[in-house]
C-alpha cells in the first residue's frame, strides 16, 4: 500500500522548504515544527493555522502518529505494552513503565530484525523495514498521548537493532534533543546494541554521550557466537576494545546486558568468566531473568541461580544488578507480543 508522505519525517529545514514551496509566511514552518512536538493525529484539529493550510496539509501528509493496535497492563500497573500499526500494515511494540522518577519508554527501532539472536522472540520474522525518523517520532508521541504524561527516560531496546537503523535513528535522537523542540536529556536516553563495533566507533564521534549498552550474554567468542550469529563479523575483544572507547569519549559507562538462560550461559564458571573478562573496565552489568520464548530451547534461570550469579560476579569487583523485570505477564520480552499477533493470523494490513 503506498502511503502518504510523514509529516513527522520532515526537519525544520524541510518544513521550512514547503512553506516557501507553497507561498507561505516563514513563520508558519516555525508552528509546525512546534507542533510535530506536541503529537498529533488530526490536521484539522490545528486550531492557529488558516482552514486552506490545514486541508493541503491533510492531502499531503499523514500526521505520523501510529494506530493502537492493542494495549496490555502488566497487573501491578507499572508497565503497559503497546502495539502499534503504521499505515503500510506493519506492526511493532513499544513499553511505559511508570517509576517514582516517572515515565519511562522502550522503542521499537526497526520493523523485525536481521541479526538473528537465537533466543529472541524477533529471530524468524525477519527484517521488514527500518523505522524512519518520524515513525520513531511517532512512537514516541503517541505513548505520551495515550499516557496522558511526558516521556523522562528513553530505551531503545524494543525490536530491532537501532544501530542497523544509524542514519534515522541518531536524527530522531538530535531531533529529540534540540532545544526548541523538546529538549530532552541525553542522559536519559540509553541505546541498546548487539555490538555492530564499526557503529559504536561512529556513535563515540557523534559526542552526544547517550547511555551505550551492550548485549553480552556470554562470557566468551564461542558461545557467543553460537547464540548470536552476529558475534562472527564482531568479536569480543575487539567489542570490548570500542565499548572502552566508548567510555574514554563519552565519559558514560558501559551497560553490558546479560540475559541468563538455564544451562546454557548461567553457571557460576561462566560467571567467572564474565567477570575475568571484565576486569578493570568502568562498566555495569545488568542480568536479566529471562523470558521464555515459546517453542525454544532457551528456558529461564531459576532466580536463586540469578542471586548466585550476581552475587558472584560482586564477590569478583564487578558491579551488577538483576534488572526488575517488569511486565512479564504482558509477553514484555522483545517481540513477544508482534509474534504472537502475526503467528495468529494475516498481518492486519
Ligand atoms: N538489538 C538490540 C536491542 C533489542 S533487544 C540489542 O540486541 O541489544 C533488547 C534486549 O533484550 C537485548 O539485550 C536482547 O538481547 C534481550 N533479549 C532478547 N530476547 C530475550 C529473551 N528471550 N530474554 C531476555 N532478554 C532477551
Amino acid at each position: 500500500m503506498q502511503s502518504a508522505k510523514n509529516f513527522l519525517d520532515l526537519e525544520k529545514t524541510d518544513l521550512e522548504a514547503w512553506c516557501q514551496d507553497q507561498g507561505l509566511p516563514k513563520f508558519r514552518a516555525k508552528q509546525l515544527y512546534q507542533w510535530q512536538s506536541k503529537g498529533l493525529d488530526d490536521f484539522s484539529a490545528l486550531a492557529n493555522l488558516p482552514l486552506d493550510l490545514r486541508t493541503k496539509l491533510s492531502e499531503t501528509f499523514w500526521p505520523g502518529l501510529p494506530k493502537i493496535r492493542q494495549v496490555q497492563r502488566s497487573k501491578l500497573s507499572e508497565s503497559q505494552k503497546y502495539l502499534f500499526a503504521y499505515p503500510d500494515g506493519e506492526t511493532i511494540e513499544a513499553v511505559l513503565m511508570f517509576h517514582h522518577y516517572g515515565m519511562s519508554a522502550c522503542l521499537s527501532s526497526q520493523i523485525g530484525c536481521r541479526m538473528a539472536c537465537r533466543f529472541c522472540a524477533s529471530t524468524g520474522l525477519a527484517l521488514k523495514r527500518n523505522l524512519s525518523r518520524g515513525d520513531l517520532l511517532g512512537q514516541f508521541l503517541a505513548l505520551e498521548d495515550h499516557a496522558g504524561q511526558a516521556i523522562s527516560n528513553l530505551d531503545l531496546m524494543g525490536i530491532g537493532e537501532p544501530l542497523d537503523n544509524y542514519t534515522e535513528v541518531l536524527a530522531f535522537i538530535r531531533r529529540l534533543l534540540a532545544p526548541d523542540f523538546r529538549n530532552f536529556s541525553v542522559r536519559r536516553i540509553s541505546l541498546s546494541t548487539c555490538g555492530l563495533i564499526d557503529k559504536i566507533y561512529a556513535l563515540a564521534a557523534e559526542g552526544l554521550g547517550l547511555t551505550l549498552a551492550i548485549s553480552l550474554h556470554a562470557p566468551d567468542q564461542a558461545l557467543r557466537e553460537a547464540i548470536m550469529p552476529v558475534a562472527k563479523n564482531n568479536p569480543l575483544p575487539d567489542l570490548l576494545e570500542a565499548a572502552d572507547f566508548y567510555f574514554e569519549q563519552t565519559g558514560r559507562r558501559v551497560s553490558y546486558e546479560y540475559a541468563l538462560f538455564a544451562g546454557i550461559n548461567d553457571s557460576l564458571d561462566q560467571a567467572k568468566a564474565l567477570a575475568k573478562l571484565l576486569t578493570g573496565r568502568k562498566c555495569h552489568v545488568n542480568l536479566i531473568p529471562a523470558n521464555a520464548v515459546e517453542h525454544s530451547p532457551f528456558q529461564a534461570t531459576t532466580p536463586a541461580q540469578v542471586q548466585a550469579f550476581a552475587k558472584m560476579l560482586e564477590r569478583q569487583g564487578i558491579n551488577a544488578t538483576v534488572r526488575r523485570s517488569l511486565g512479564q505477564d504482558i509477553d514484555a520480552a522483545c517481540g513477544q507480543l508482534r509474534r504472537r499477533n502475526l503467528l495468529a493470523g494475516p498481518a492486519g494490513k
